[in-house]
């Protein structure tokens, strides 16, 4: 396995590979690597050739109160993660690869980044799309492959993709979970043992909400109201749960047949944020 932390050696390497007639599949994770980046790995070896992996922490994504300086970084762990799966090359570059200019341009997003995540945390959206956007122009793959975990993050970027004509195909990769539900995250390392106990009622919550819209259940305020309440009973904290439009990620308040729905809440169990999400059609 390739390690490179600078843009020109991996450019060179990834020219060679698509010269030797080899697709490039890339996965961009912040490292810390668990089962699901995992899952996008293996994805993104049945569906090209080589797969990049990128691991960085990017501080563009973090707001002044969150949690950059504390989140998990276990390169060696990664690597041999990466090696394991026969991952062909590892991206890490420093900040001052990535950002040791002054910078003078920034991305705007409209409307997309409004609920959900972008709603809570303001510039977060903006983040990624500056270091997806680079990390692309760098990597030039044939397919990128994000987890449907972070769904927001992923229509905002096959937005981007499409308006910047970026020459890559977005795969989505299905959420992997524990065995009690909880999706896993690398910030579920935060939660103490009472906390981790009571992580998977959020998913139980959004699974509860999916089998009462299944059963017909069309306007589903009353439905999220007492869903709030029971998980803040437990003792967790609501940031948001709610019913979005799959294609405008705004919050809907009555659900249309045959339109399709994301079932999202964000909890603060302790000091740690969680997220989790059910992709449904009505
Ligand atoms: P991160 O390292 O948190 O930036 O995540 C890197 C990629 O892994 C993103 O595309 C995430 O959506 C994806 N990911 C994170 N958690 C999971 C999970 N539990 N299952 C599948 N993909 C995930």
């Amino acid at each position: 396995m390739d390690i490179f932390s600078e843009i020109d050696p991996l450019r060179s390497y990834i020219k060679k590979k698509k010269a030797e007639g080899k697709t490039i599949g890339f996965v961009p994770t912040m490292g810390s690597l668990h089962e699901g980046h995992l899952s996008l790995i293996k994805l993104a070896k049945e569906k090209a050739d080589e797969v990049v992996v990128s691991i960085y922490v990017n501080p563009e994504q973090f707001g002044p109160d969150e949690d950059y300086e504390n989140y998990p970084r276990e390169l060696d762990a990664d690597l041999m993660k990466c090696e394991d799966l026969n991952v062909n090359a590892v991206f890490t570059p420093s900040d001052e690869i990535m950002y040791g200019y002054t910078q003078h341009l920034r991305i705007e997003i409209d409307e997309l980044n409004r609920y959900i995540d972008g709603g809570s945390r303001p510039g977060f959206f903006e983040g990624i799309i500056i270091v997806v956007n680079k990390l692309l122009n760098i990597v030039e793959p044939d397919i990128a492959v994000f987890g449907q975990k972070d769904i927001q993050q992923f229509i905002i970027l096959q937005q981007m993709v499409t308006e910047f004509n970026h020459d890559v195909n977005l795969v989505m990769g299905p959420i992997i979970r524990a065995n009690d539900g909880l999706a896993l995250s690398s910030r579920n390392a935060y939660l103490n043992q009472d906390e981790r106990q009571k992580a998977p009622s959020l998913f139980r919550s959004l699974q509860y909400i999916e089998k009462q819209i299944s059963d017909g259940v069309g306007t589903p305020a009353l439905l999220l109201e007492h869903q709030k309440s029971e998980l803040e009973s437990k003792g967790l904290e609501i940031d948001y749960l709610n019913i979005f439009d799959r294609k405008t990620l705004k919050p809907v308040e009555m659900l249309i047949k045959s339109k399709s729905y994301i079932i999202a809440g964000a909890v603060y169990i302790g000091d740690t944020r969680l997220i989790d999400n059910i992709l449904i059609e009505f």
